[in-house]
């Protein structure tokens, strides 16, 4: 019998794989869901993505593993159009679609020509898996984002390429990440295409633990090795005695679950792996007030900070968690907005933006903000090789599992899952 702690898409893809081996699992979820940032909550018939929206084409092992849990067609296509918003205009893009880029008439022939070299050296070179700790180790040259990309590209093609696909996903500066990330999926992103779950990334964890024996609103408080067992402690006062436990919490919470059994070193290192916080504003309008509207993302450019990082516009042409006739958008802060502005303010700065971008004049909405402090797990240089070695020093009974071991992500969560599981069933990793 093993035990998963956390029910995220890391414990979920973690106890897809310890189950679908023969084994009995138990996972602990301390909410009353399962999802942990990929939760979908329902308000008045629309359905808000608490925490991640979409899923791309290189997410192969959720994919892989969602066909395996008998739920293949769960995701439908999305071919987003954006809008980069330089205060008076909207610059059409396909943020799935790199040449579409090239139309942008903020970049120069000579930014075309470097991107263009850039892109196809990308391609043709070595480049890491964007989801494997070890893989990006190996790329990281402690060089941050920034000054890669505009030693590289160009200073127009950073603020107008680079910064519109990175910034609002990581919710911070590009120069607080290190660079294999990016050098990642600009190997593959003419190949990239993205995916929304019909029914809301919800789904994703709900079809993973179809056959795990799930105990919602139970945290766990401790886990000890006991000689050949681990016993795993919740808030409840019970305890439960089993062969493995995988920890699929964010970092500083496994911190303090595993701290009888690490060194001061490892307990540190999983304290300070870095976040971004991230809170967004979710608007509903059951009658759609902009129904010429083919944008489903605005993305403010332009040189210097962001407090607002992203927009996505939602109907129910386009998602099926919209209601017949509704429209919903969800506006995305940086983490340094989200510790400054109030909540009045993030919902005044959100109405702003929509209205400058969609047109002004339309009936208020209902607002709502989400608030999350450990939202986005950041990569900074050096921090792969130290999650590396953290994960190496594991005790063979126990893993841990979480983007915090490479960086945010759907697709890192599930790889750094089904990896715990492979170690823990004996296999090769
Ligand atoms: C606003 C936002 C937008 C995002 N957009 C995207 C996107 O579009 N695409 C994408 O791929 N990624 C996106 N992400 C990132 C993605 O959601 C995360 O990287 C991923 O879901 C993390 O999964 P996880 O399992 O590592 O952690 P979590 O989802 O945080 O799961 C951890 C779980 O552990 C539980 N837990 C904690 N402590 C205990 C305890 N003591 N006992 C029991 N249970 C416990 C928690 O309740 C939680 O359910 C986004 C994130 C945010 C916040």
């Amino acid at each position: 019998m093993f035990a998963v702690v956390g029910g995220g898409a890391a414990g979920s893809a973690a106890a897809f794989v310890l189950s679908r081996a023969g084994h009995d699992v138990v996972l602990f979820e301390a909410s009353d869901d399962l999802g942990g940032r990929t939760q979908t909550v329902q308000r008045d018939g629309f359905g808000v993505e608490l925490g991640a929206i979409y899923m791309l084409n290189s997410y192969t092992r959720c994919i892989e593993l969602l066909a395996d849990s008998g739920t293949p067609d769960l995701l439908t296509p999305w071919s987003p159009l954006a809008g980069l918003w330089d205060g008076s205009n909207l610059h059409p893009i396909r943020y799935d679609y790199v040449p579409s880029f090239f139309k942008l008439p903020m970049l120069s022939f000579r930014d075309k020509a470097r991107l263009a070299l850039r892109a196809v050296l990308a391609i043709a070179g070595p480049a890491p898996d964007p989801f494997e700790t070890d893989s990006l180790a190996d790329f990281d040259r402690g060089e941050d984002m920034e000054t890669w990309a505009r030693t590289r590209l160009g200073d127009n093609a950073f603020e107008y390429f680079v910064r519109p696909l990175i910034e609002p996903s990581f919710g911070t500066d590009c120069r607080d990440l290190s660079v294999p990330y990016l050098q990642g999926i600009m190997k593959r992103a003419h190949l990239a295409k993205f995916f929304l779950p019909r029914d809301g990334m919800g789904s994703v964890c709900a079809a993973l633990t179809r056959n795990v024996d799930v105990r919602l609103g139970v945290e766990v408080v401790a886990v000890d090795l006991d000689g050949a067992e681990v016993v795993v402690s919740t808030a409840q006062g019970e305890t439960s005695r089993v062969d493995g436990v995988i920890v699929a919490t964010d970092a500083a919470r496994a911190a303090g679950l595993l701290e009888s059994g690490l060194g001061a070193t490892e307990v540190q290192a999983l304290r300070s792996a870095p976040y971004a916080s991230m809170a967004h504003v979710n608007l509903r309008w059951v009658k759609n007030p902009w129904p010429a509207n083919e944008f489903e993302m605005l993305l403010p450019i332009g040189a210097g900070p962001r407090p607002l990082l992203g927009t996505i516009v939602k109907t129910s042409a386009t998602s099926q968690l919209v209601p017949a006739g509704g429209c919903m958008t969800n506006s995305y802060f940086s983490s340094a907005a989200t510790r400054e502005l109030t909540d009045d303010e993030l919902i005044e700065t959100a109405l702003r933006h929509v209205g400058e971008t969609l047109g002004k004049g339309f009936p208020d909405p209902v607002a709502e903000v989400f608030g999350i402090e450990r939202a986005l797990a950041i990569c900074p240089p050096g921090h792969y090789r130290a999650m590396q070695e953290l994960r190496n020093k594991m005790p063979a009974r126990i893993g841990i599992a979480g983007d915090y071991l490479a960086h945010l992500g759907v697709e890192t969560a599930v790889v750094s899952g089904e990896r715990a599981a492979r170690r823990l069933l004996g296999e090769s990793v």
